[in-house]
């Protein structure tokens, strides 16, 4: 769960006015636990009657993207999903089973970025990595599932 405040100091640090819409948009997204999609905040707008349109969700996404508390993370799907988090650079490992993300760091990356730039003679200035497989929760359901039953 994510908490509505530094997404909204983020958009005033910014300069943003934060509207009656854009807030209920960030409510929106500090009720995920997981990624989510634009439609899925559309869904859950229309579920609570909160009234925000679908226009309103896909520019508060993107205002918040712009401002770093939201990144875009591109699913194994094809589909693209968002996450809250801080605007400091880390990386993500997503679960596919259930969505669970979690925030990992970068400190075993940069000898590995700083070697493909000495290989290729670029000034790498940016990457993005996202991990995807499944979580300790999914595993053990998942290994739950396959046990054999009990012997006849
Ligand atoms: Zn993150
Ligand atoms: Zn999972
Ligand atoms: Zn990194």
């Amino acid at each position: 769960m994510v908490e509505t405040t530094p997404l909204i100091a983020a958009l005033e640090d910014a300069g943003y006015r934060v509207t009656g819409p854009r807030r209920n948009v960030v409510g929106l997204i500090a009720g995920r636990s997981g990624h989510f999609t634009a439609a899925d905040l559309v869904t859950e707008s229309n579920r609570r009657r909160l009234g925000v349109g679908r226009a309103t969700v896909f520019r508060t996404i993107e205002v918040l993207s712009d401002v770093g508390v939201v990144e875009r993370i591109d699913l194994p799907s094809g589909e693209h999903a968002y996450i809250a988090c801080q605007p400091v650079h880390h990386h993500h490992v997503v679960c596919s089973g259930c969505g669970r993300t979690r925030d990992v760091d970068d400190a075993g990356l940069r000898h590995v970025v700083r070697d493909i730039a000495r290989q290729t003679g670029y000034r790498v200035d940016d990457h993005r990595l996202e991990l995807f497989g499944l979580c300790p929760e999914c595993q053990t359901a998942a290994s739950g599932a396959n046990r054999p039953g009990p012997s006849r």
